[in-house]
């Protein structure tokens, strides 16, 4: 089926409206998306297919219109944070993941407070105002044990925000963490509908269950980051559509998407990658969506792609989160094949980041990279 002859005019017609009101139904986000695609498959055409350029001046087009929105909030600013990888360990199931407790070979370990605290030390020098503490869902890192970490940090690092990405935990242990010193977190909601939940996660997982996750974050004060993956098995523009809608309705503070990548020990390992293109095209309507939002260009940008970075910053993002995490530990917190380690992506590397990013027109600055509304002194920031 060949939607875009028709549906074109319209698609510009839907970002216009979307530049301009922030919001759209479901049914338009649909539509959006498959006359991007060029039909119901998430795949855009490549160039010297038909419609590739129809798709890319659509992409532009889309472009174009996100990029003034992302300045007026945030100017040419790229908000840093430095990534803390503390545990490879994890309870759950999720069908898409290399860490995923039933990959017996995966590599397992866990970084204790000392060794995260000289990622933080290490991090502060080179100019993070931001920790981004992720793990896999650690049973050790219990209520007591992780706030002893945030309190730490915080007590060291008045001037930095602590992000937290740890998982599905009771609304006592949100509150807790927001009351040790932690500000925000993040939970990808992965998809906004219940069926193509359920084909990524096992029964015991619920979508139920995250949405109450982000609803307790939320109420315990935090800024809160969702997001999900594109291409994932079993998505079609219709999910997709679900899960803008979701955003719109929510209104995270962040949210962060990438490309599926498969992992070759999971079972999805023979499922194909998602688009670089569509994920593009999404970052540009997510800031027409919420021009305030603070959006990644993800690792998984970066890995499907060796200018995957730059491309998500200009087609919206302005957020990148290079890696802290001690270097023997790289390695082994793979959630999905290849994952970039080195290069721009290491913390240690900022100065080649900083080039890539003036590169394009975009300034790295060591600030702590709060949403624009939120309480910022902006004459804290400095290039670096
Ligand atoms: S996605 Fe997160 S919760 Fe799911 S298996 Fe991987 S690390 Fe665990």
């Amino acid at each position: 089926m060949n939607h875009s002859a028709i549906d074109l005019t319209t698609a510009y017609e839907l970002i216009d409206r979307l530049a301009e009101v922030h919001a759209l139904p479901p049914a338009d986000y649909a539509a959006l998306i498959r006359a991007f695609c060029g039909g119901d498959t998430l795949r855009p055409p490549k160039e010297g297919e038909i419609g590739a350029e129809a798709s890319a001046a659509l992409a532009a087009y889309a472009r174009a219109k996100a990029d003034p929105l992302r300045r007026q909030y945030y100017g040419n600013q790229i908000f840093i944070r430095g990534l803390i990888e503390y545990s490879s360990w994890c309870k759950n199931d999720c069908l898409y993941c290399g860490l995923r407790k039933s990959n017996h070979t995966a590599e397992r370990y866990r970084l204790d407070t000392e060794e995260i605290l000289a990622c933080c030390e290490e991090g502060y020098r080179i100019g993070f105002r931001t920790f981004v503490l992720q793990g896999g869902e650690d049973p050790y890192f219990t209520d007591p044990v992780l706030c002893g970490i945030v309190s730490a940090i915080r007590s060291r690092y008045p001037d930095c925000a602590i992000t937290l990405s740890a998982g599905e935990r009771s609304r006592e242990s949100y509150q807790s963490l927001k009351a040790a010193g932690a500000d925000r977190y993040l939970l990808r909601h992965e998809t906004a509908d219940p069926a193509h939940y359920a084909l990524l996660h096992p029964p015991v997982q619920t979508l139920e269950t995250r949405m109450r996750c982000l609803a307790d974050l939320r109420d315990a004060g935090f800024q809160v980051g969702c997001g999900f993956m594109v291409g994932s098995p079993g998505q079609s523009a219709d999910t997709l559509a679900q899960d803008l809608a979701f955003i719109q309705n929510f209104r995270p503070e962040m949210c962060g998407i990438g490309p599926f990548i498969p992992h070759h020990a999971t079972p999805f390992a023979k499922e194909r990658a998602g688009s670089m293109e569509l994920t593009l095209f999404l970052l540009s309507l997510l800031r027409l969506l919420q021009p305030t939002l603070l959006l990644p260009a993800t690792t998984a940008l970066g890995t499907i792609h060796p200018q995957g970075r730059e491309l998500g910053i200009q087609a919206g993002a302005n957020v990148i989160m290079p890696n802290l995490s001690p270097a023997i530990r790289r390695g082994q917190y793979l959630l999905y094949d290849n994952k970039l380690t080195s290069g721009e992506e290491s913390a240690q590397n900022l100065a080649l980041l900083k080039k890539q990013m003036d590169g394009i027109g975009f300034s790295v600055v060591t600030d702590r990279g709060d949403p624009a509304g939120a309480d910022i002194d902006a004459s804290q920031s400095k290039d670096v």
